[in-house]
């Protein structure tokens, strides 16, 4: 039999127990209030950031304001804040006669936001580099939103209210959570949404701030979801499971909300000075509808909790909750820790994965990712247009009798120097690639990009040159300087599977 001390206070001791918990008077009564306008203020918080959204593009496409340089940036950085600032002040507005202390909330926020720019978003964009390797193929699209990105700003905001709010004797009703919740995902959001306005040197009003309150409702909404699931385990006795079921739940939703999101609105985005026009709601309608259907059934699923600690027979207290919140605290992380690897088995094999080719007398694999791009001089080339642009090639130049590595690497660079600008060779060496020598060369040029438009672009690559038996094998890589580095390591792989 555990002590029966009040679980939200540990101090005075405990006259019901709901859940196979001890409360004492004060927190039962709280532990078992149904707030009446909960749902109501969500509801018009959610309305209300609509509206404001709705008169901000309003105002953008009638008076086209020209902002520029800091201007801009400070707009946008003003726009970022401006959902979490408006659901507090309508949260409180509607709540006025029952406020939780505002510091706790605000408190919330920031954490939340911290947390979010110091380990969440570094884990998503620096460490796993969705950006990179996400829209490789559907699966792969899948399988990094819900548990890369999805794991991981869930985790965040489970955190910030499981080790930062969680013990404390403010956490004593249902709602607190879902309170709690929200405050932190919308620290999550605000920190994505200022990451982007700064990232992009500011955005268009319009759809800048359509794109702002859709990231603060969506994560408004997982945050409020996992608020419930912490709420309960709070205050009732729920099994281990409990709380790893919660975060992933708010890993799926998240994620499939991202997938949807990109497929609704694949643009997403218009920069500064871009684009005409209003933007497109689809994004914000999908985030805002999520939004509301959380708060519906958090709010349904509460009172029901509630009705059910009050009416049914409770089961004596048996375990002593500290313990209780200590294994589910570990089994959180522990969830936590496989859905990042399964998000990690999808990294390596969306990055690593080889398709091999047979072609010619070549044999060999290339990365998956890539495409093929065979024009009528080569024998083989695949380009990974999806990602960094890199292209692979073999082929084989006609040459005359008695040419070494070196004059077929000569007669190339006469060519390119013909067709680009700005031909030159960088440096040549000699390496050997599965026993055969060969003769290297590294060069740069530029693109003028005369047909398209663009700007024009410097172009570095990487040739090596093969002769036997009176035949040359040429195998390029082409890239830009930026990328050179991170296609080095693939294009070595491509290289060293070559069989001819
Ligand atoms: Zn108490």
């Amino acid at each position: 039999m555990a002590a029966q001390i009040c679980c939200v206070d540990h101090e005075r001791a405990g006259t019901h127990t709901i859940g196979g918990r001890w409360f004492c008077e004060d927190h039962y009564r709280k532990a078992t209030y149904a707030r009446a306008g909960f749902w109501r203020s969500g509801l018009v918080a959610i309305v209300g950031l609509l509206i404001f959204v709705a008169a901000v593009v309003a105002l953008d496409a009638l008076l086209r304001p020209q902002l520029g340089g800091v201007a801009l940036v400070l707009t946008g950085v003003l726009l970022a804040v401006v959902p979490a600032a408006l659901w507090l002040l309508f949260f409180y507005q509607q709540d006025r006669l029952e406020p939780e202390p505002v510091g706790n909330v605000a408190r919330m926020f920031v954490i939340g936001l911290a947390l979010a720019g110091a380990i969440g978003i570094p884990l998503t964009d620096q460490l796993f580099a969705v950006q990179d390797w996400l829209y490789r193929d559907t699966l792969t699209t899948w399988l990094a939103s819900i548990f890369v990105t999805g794991a991981v700003e869930a985790f965040i905001i489970f955190a910030t209210v499981r080790y930062f709010m969680f013990d404390s004797a403010e956490f004593d009703e249902r709602t607190d959570g879902v309170i709690y919740g929200t405050a932190a995902g919308l620290g999550y959001a605000t920190a994505l949404n200022l990451q982007f306005i700064l990232a992009n040197g500011g955005a268009a009003l319009g759809s800048g701030e359509v794109f702002v309150a859709e990231v603060a409702l969506a994560h408004a909404a997982f945050g409020g979801l996992l608020g419930y699931f912490l709420g309960r385990a709070k205050l009732e006795q729920d099994p281990i499971w409990w709380l790893p079921a919660g975060l992933v739940l708010a890993s799926v939703l998240n994620g499939l909300f991202l997938v949807l999101r990109g497929e609704l609105d694949p643009s997403g985005f218009t920069f500064a000075g871009q684009g005409s026009g209003l933007p497109t709601f689809s994004g914000l309608l999908l985030a805002g509808g999520l939004a509301i259907a959380v708060t519906a059934v958090v709010s349904y699923l509460i009172n029901r909790d509630i009705t059910r600690s009050l009416g049914g027979k409770q089961p004596p207290a048996t375990v002593n909750p500290v313990v209780g919140d200590r294994q589910a605290s570990v089994a959180a992380i522990a969830t936590f820790v496989a859905l990042l690897l399964i998000g990690a088995f999808a990294w390596n094999n969306a990055v690593n994965r080889m398709t091999s080719f047979s072609v010619g007398g070549f044999s060999g694999s290339y990365p998956a990712a890539y495409g093929a791009a065979t024009g009528a001089s080569d024998v083989l080339r695949v380009t990974d247009s999806l990602g960094t642009g890199a292209e692979f090639a073999v082929s084989t130049p006609a040459i005359e009798a008695g040419w070494d590595a070196d004059d077929v690497a000569a007669q190339l660079a006469g060519e390119r120097a013909s067709t680009y600008e700005l031909y030159k060779v960088l440096s040549s060496g000699t390496a050997t690639v599965n026993g055969r020598p060969a003769y290297t060369q590294q060069f740069a040029f530029v693109d003028p990009n005369g047909l398209t438009g663009a700007a024009p672009e410097v172009h570095e690559g990487l040739d090596y040159v093969f002769v036997e038996n009176g035949r040359a094998v040429v195998v390029t890589l082409l890239t830009t300087p930026d990328e050179l580095a991170n296609v080095e390591p693939e294009f070595a792989r491509f290289l060293n599977s070559l069989k001819f």
